[in-house]
Order: structure tokens, then sequence, then C-alpha cells
């Protein structure tokens, strides 16, 4: 077995694992792999080990790594999910290349990704990026903003509002770590309180899985630990 399948196996029995601690249905979390910095080999080879959700942080990698992936794969019914910042000038191809958008902060954005997606594709999915750390994390929108935004997101053509993601300051403290997910959590509870129909908690990475499943996560997204450690070389 090649590393990247074993790897992929390892991650699962991780959520096996979690799920089962938590009393939760294991087919209540999904697997999003992270492959930003990993070529289409990486992504076919986690591809031909049956993972189907992958995740891109930079837009130009990410739809050259959709087309190739799908020239070699044409028969895949993959998802592609774009989880990096969101400049306002890059909107259009995360509009027309992927599934998924995990880090909605601001209306505009919004609004531009409504516009750009083309009529011909299902509506594009979201989450709003939340900056459940306050200070120490420049992105997402402030937990008492939240609302507000889910409201107009809520009301654009062309994009489903799916539920909340956050990247909580790295901690190895497990209390740190589940506070920061109960914190989201809390904030998807009041939100579909208020009518929001969200089912999506995008929380935990490679280091505090556990921590995000037990409290609630359902879409974990995972990169070193299926696809070994990134080499940023932008050269
Ligand atoms: C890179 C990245 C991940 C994956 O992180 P790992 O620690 O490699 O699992 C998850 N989410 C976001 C938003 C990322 O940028």
């Amino acid at each position: 077995m090649s590393t990247i399948t074993e790897n992929l196996q390892a991650v699962a029995d991780a959520i096996d694992a979690a799920t089962a601690e938590a009393r939760r249905p294991r087919d209540s979390v999904r697997l999003l792999a992270v492959s930003k910095t990993f070529g289409p080999d990486a992504v076919i080879e986690a591809v031909q080990a049956g993972q189907r959700a992958f995740g891109e942080n930079y837009v130009q990698e990410g739809i050259d790594k959709v087309a190739a992936v799908a020239a070699a794969l044409p028969d895949r019914a993959l998802e592609w999910h774009f989880i990096g910042p969101i400049q306002s000038n890059k909107t259009r191809p995360i509009a027309e290349h992927f599934d998924w958008v995990h880090t909605v902060e601001r209306e505009k954005i919004a609004q531009r990704l409504a516009e750009q997606r083309p009529a011909a594709r299902a509506p594009l999915n979201v989450c709003l990026q939340v900056n459940i750390s306050g200070e120490a994390s420049k992105s997402g929108v402030a937990p008492g903003e939240v609302a507000a935004l889910a409201r107009v997101v809520a009301t654009l053509p062309q994009l489903r509002l799916r539920g909340l993601m956050a990247i909580p300051e790295p901690t190895e403290d497990f209390a740190a770590q589940r506070a920061a997910f109960a914190a989201l959590r809390a904030l998807y509870d009041q939100l579909n309180a208020q009518g929001c129909a969200l089912d999506t908690l995008s929380m935990g990475m490679s280091a505090d899985l556990r921590a995000a499943i037990i409290e609630g996560a359902t879409i974990v997204r995972v990169g070193s630990a299926i696809f070994g450690a990134r080499h940023y070389n932008k050269g």
C-alpha cells in the first residue's frame, strides 16, 4: 500500500474512534483531504484509495489541479472545496471551478460569488468563516456579526448557505481545543434556532480532529496527516 493510502486509512480510523467516543454516527463526519502544495498525482492516488472531497487554498494552484485530475480521471465525480483566504479579484475562478467555499467572511465577497456562479452549475455551497479565537487570528467574521452576514448570504441566488468554519489558534491543550470548537458549535446552534437550517460545521485539522469531532464537526479538513509535511515552494 502507498503512504497516502495508509494515511487515509489511519485518518479514517481516527474518525471512527472519535465518532464512537462522541456517540455520533460514523457517517455524520466527512473527511476533506487538503491537498494544497501537493500535485495532481497525490490527489489521484487518494481518489484511487476512495477519497472524493479535496480542499485547496490557492486559486490558481487549485483550478490547475481540478483540471489535471479531471483529465486523468474523467469518470470520477469529485468535490472541490476552496478553503483559503479570498481576494475580491479572485472570486470568479472560485465561483466557476469549486463546489464549496469555506472562507466567506464579507458580504461583498458573497455577492460577487453569487453573481459569478455559472447558472448551469448547482449553487455554490458556502460556509462562513468565524474568527473564534479573537485577536489571535485576522481571518473570519466576528462572532457577534455572524448572524447578520448569514441573513444576507441566505438570500443570495446561486449560493447555498451550509454552515460555519473556523481555524482556532493552534494549541496542544485538549481542553482549549474543545473550548474553541464548542464556541463555534454554540454559534451554529444559535443560528439554527433562528431558522438558518445549517448542516455543516467545518472544524478540525490533522492536529485537533478528535476535539473537533467530540464538539460536533461535520467536516474535518485534514492535510498533513494524509499527504505528509508541506514544503512551500513558490519559486
Ligand atoms: C492547510 C489547511 C488545513 C489542513 O491542515 P493540516 O494541519 O495539514 O491538517 C485545514 N484547513 C485549512 C483552512 C488549511 O489552510
